[in-house]
């Protein structure tokens, strides 16, 4: 069994304008309170208890600030600008009655249970497995996003761990947004297309923005893009899953970490925002994979990538690719993105790929030493030296 652990977000159901004052003056606490003790040393702030700090918090969670800014991450900061209220696991609890759930979570004013909405159908059997004591909790945090008050709830559930008999490949690029492909059999298009369009009308906007020196409107703007970017990540990541699970495949997908570095860009490249910034989108992209195919007891494998595009999928031999073409010197045509999901689905199965480096950098390596341009190299030199003599 493997565990997956994931953070979920329930928008409080009606919320009247005393609990969200209540929610507010719990913020603010929680902020004054983390920052005066980030201006406290930090041992002194280890030996803290909640009962020598003063806040109006209750001790459940003015402990949890305590925490926080006594942890790995919470320790190095200068200061925090809102510090969301976090109850931890055993102080709060989820309740239904009838067909509405709801969280109760002690306040500044006592123990308050206020009912939640259920948004996804996904997380209707979340909160059962809360419920009947399958799944469990973490620490769970108030938070306001755009002006709605949302308490965002840790949940770590088994599941089965599954043999995957199967790889599938996953090229990202810029025609398409995304190929999956078996080594052998159809694959899935994901095109690029619209999105592109999509991302210079975005960009455009943001331009005339820029020039009118409208910053607030422009911050909203560069956030509507992302929450669009995001959207379309998740459906393009859940549709892969899909073609996963069909298929009982684990995914692979090229380290793009490790090919940014390699790949220079185009000036006019980097100045379309459309597709200098692909390589986001591509991460938020692997991250949401990466813990749908983890529900399904799936993988995500990440391999380096050099050469995918290059070399044939059918024979393995290096070839041409021109835009969406690849053709091989022994007369094999591919779509040329297809063709390097394919590479990717079948990493293991030809030498050449990551070999195929070594022995170029080897060629390398012995044409520089035959001399540049007929001029006689330093070996000879000496040798020719030694034979004078
Ligand atoms: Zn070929």
């Amino acid at each position: 069994m493997k565990r997956v652990t994931r953070t979920i977000k329930l928008k409080f159901l009606q919320l009247n304008k005393a609990k969200q004052q209540l929610f507010e003056e719990m913020t603010v606490e929680a902020t004054d309170l983390a920052n005066w003790l980030l201006t406290l040393p930090l041992p002194e702030r280890r030996k803290l208890t909640t009962s020598k700090v003063q806040t109006r918090l209750m001790s459940a969670l003015s402990n949890q600030v305590i925490r926080h800014t006594t942890s790995d991450a919470g320790k190095k900061a200068k200061s925090f600008k809102r510090f969301p209220p976090e109850v931890n696991n055993q102080n709060w609890v989820l309740h239904k009655v009838g067909t509405t759930y709801s969280v109760s979570f002690p306040t500044i004013k006592g123990t308050k249970r206020v009912p939640v909405e259920v948004a996804s159908s996904h997380w209707q059997p979340v909160l059962e497995g809360i419920l009947n004591g399958t799944i469990e909790t973490g620490s769970a945090k108030i938070i306001k996003h755009r002006n709605k008050w949302y308490v965002y709830v840790c949940v770590t559930e088994e599941v089965p761990q599954v043999d995957a008999t199967n790889t599938i490949g996953c090229d990202r690029g810029q025609n398409n947004l995304a190929v999956v492909a078996p080594k052998n059999g159809f694959g899935k298009f994901f095109s690029g297309k619209k999105v592109m369009h999509r991302r210079r009308y975005f960009q455009k906007r943001r331009k005339q923005l820029q020039e009118a020196k409208k910053f607030r409107a422009l911050k909203k703007w560069d956030k509507k893009e992302r929450r669009w970017m995001d959207a379309v990540d998740h459906t393009v990541s859940r549709r892969i899953v899909r073609f996963a699970e069909y298929l009982n495949a684990d995914v692979v997908v090229e380290d793009l970490e490790g090919c940014r570095k390699t790949m220079k860009q185009s000036k006019k490249q980097r100045g379309d925002s459309a597709q200098s910034r692909h390589s986001w989108s591509f991460y938020s992209l692997e991250m949401k994979l990466d813990y749908k195919l983890a529900m399904l007891g799936l993988k995500l494998v990440k391999r380096p990538a050099p050469y995918t595009s290059k070399s044939c999928s059918t024979c393995g031999t290096l070839g041409i690719r021109e835009r969406h073409h690849f053709n091989c010197p022994h007369g094999h045509y591919h779509n040329a993105d297809l063709n390097a999901a394919k590479n990717i689905a079948q990493w293991d199965g030809f030498a050449c790929s990551l070999d195929l480096k070594r022995d170029i950098a080897a060629m390398a390596m012995s044409d520089s030493e035959n001399g540049l341009l007929g001029a006689a190299p330093n070996w000879m030199k000496t040798q020719s030296t030694g034979i004078g003599d």
